[in-house]
């Protein structure tokens, strides 16, 4: 059944706000909290007749604000729920990262997917799903199997590459809220890895040495490694995991490193919010990010590190990411290096500051960390794969119901 909070009801203050601050203010007229396919159905028709617009959300933390609206917020937070058997994971819309995890942990399996705890295991798929297992094993959205929709006009249907294959290819990396609503997502998993942690430090003034020395080496390095770096202000931090044995060959020597085998539930809590100020409140950040083909000359690195506002974060690509062909599904970055992010609170600054790197740049963005200020941005986020990407949405959204800034 569906539970409609409405202004005046006691919990849509708290209900209404997602995950990311800057969009608390935007008031829906009503939030749809949906348990099944058929509430789902029924409330895209309520909307329809009404002529309200209708986002979904399942975890909030789209950085665009795109699961917030001032008509009907879709909220699939009641379809929680994981259950396994014969390495198949049959997953809720509304499920958070931190609960799929424990559960699939419990029956000794994962999956390939990232580190936020309350991330909404829906948008992270739709968008492709980048983490630790990811060199790996792939994208979240490599480990679909199938994945049931309601479509604008209320027809529920379960896309495969079997059935309705032109829509699973369509979900693997498009990017949220195009095509319908998910409620429930199929994924292969795999046995729980043994697997070793480090964490190492350095101080900011080593950083264009660690910068150079990573980038030639985390996307290239096998598989099993997965080592992400973080500049904040006053430190420098690699982390992650392997399944091999570790060794980093930076220059510099660090100034903290643990390296330890953990529980690989433990080891992935222990990544979460790494480098993290303890005395930072609630983070209006923004960000601004592009993929990477191959390493940045130094003094690129250096004029970066001059400017930037905020943290710079490093994400290896490469191995399994890159073994998929970039038209095989709809996430079209499969030849890219690393994902380079920075953080302010400033659009402008990070757009200025992001310039110098853009000759280097693959011109590609990932849909998952959207970006406003984009020129072209859906050749940024689909490359290829747009033509495609447009023809399907002519199939499963004639009308455009499903739209927001930056859609198909
Ligand atoms: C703290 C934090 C950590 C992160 N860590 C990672 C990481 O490790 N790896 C990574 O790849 N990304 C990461 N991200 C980015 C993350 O993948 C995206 O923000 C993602 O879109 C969030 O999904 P959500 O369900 O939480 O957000 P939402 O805002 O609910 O949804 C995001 C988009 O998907 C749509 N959508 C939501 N539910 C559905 C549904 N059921 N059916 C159809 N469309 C839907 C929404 O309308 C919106 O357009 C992180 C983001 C944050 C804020």
């Amino acid at each position: 059944m569906t539970r409609y909070l409405r202004p005046d009801s006691p919990e849509y203050e708290a209900v209404r706000r997602p995950a990311m601050p800057q969009y608390g203010e935007v008031r829906p007229a009503v939030i749809a909290q949906c348990e099944t396919p058929a509430d789902v159905a029924e409330v895209l028709a309520e909307a329809r007749k009404e002529g309200l617009p209708v986002v979904p959300r399942s975890g909030g933390h789209c950085f665009a604000g795109r699961s917030s609206t001032t008509g009907v917020v879709l909220d699939v937070s009641p379809m929680s729920s994981v259950e396994v058997s014969d390495d198949v994971a049959v997953v809720g819309a509304g499920t958070r990262l931190s609960r799929l995890y424990d559960a699939l942990d419990a029956v000794g399996v994962t999956i390939p997917a990232g580190c936020g705890p309350t991330v909404g295991i829906a948008g992270l798929t739709l968008g492709g799903g980048i983490g630790v297992l990811g060199r790996s094993h792939g994208l979240t959205c490599d480990s679909l199997l199938a994945a049931e929709v309601v479509l604008a006009d209320g027809r529920i249907v379960t896309c495969s590459a079997e059935q309705d294959s032109d829509l699973f290819w369509a979900l693997r990396g498009a990017g949220g809220g195009q095509f319908g609503v998910v409620t429930r997502l199929w994924f292969s998993t795999l046995p729980t890895p043994v697997a070793t942690r480090f964490h190492l430090t350095w101080s900011r003034a080593d950083a264009v040495g660690v910068i150079d020395s990573w980038q030639h080496w985390a996307p290239y390095a096998w598989d099993e490694l997965s080592a992400s770096l973080r500049v904040t202000a006053t430190e420098i931090h690699l982390f992650g995991l392997t399944t091999g044995e570790f060794s980093a060959p930076m220059e510099v020597s660090p100034t903290f490193a643990v390296v330890e085998q953990l529980p690989y539930r433990r080891l992935k809590e222990s990544l979460v919010g790494l480098g993290d100020d303890p005395d930072a409140g609630e983070s209006m950040a923004v960000s601004k990010s592009e993929f990477f083909a191959g390493p940045l000359p130094v003094a690129v690195i250096e004029e970066l590190l001059r400017d930037a506002p905020g943290d710079v974060n490093f994400t290896p690509m490469g191995g399994a990411y890159n073994r998929v062909p970039a038209t095989a599904t709809a996430f079209a970055h499969r030849d890219t290096a690393f994902l380079l992010e920075l953080v302010g609170t400033d659009r402008a600054k990070l757009a200025q500051v992001f310039s110098p790197l853009e000759p280097y740049g693959t011109g590609r963005v990932y849909t998952n960390f959207p970006d406003p200020t984009l020129d072209d941005a859906l050749t940024a986020y689909h490359g290829e794969n747009l033509g495609r990407l447009r023809e399907v949405k002519r199939a499963y959204d004639p009308e455009g119901f499903f739209t927001f800034p930056q859609s198909l």
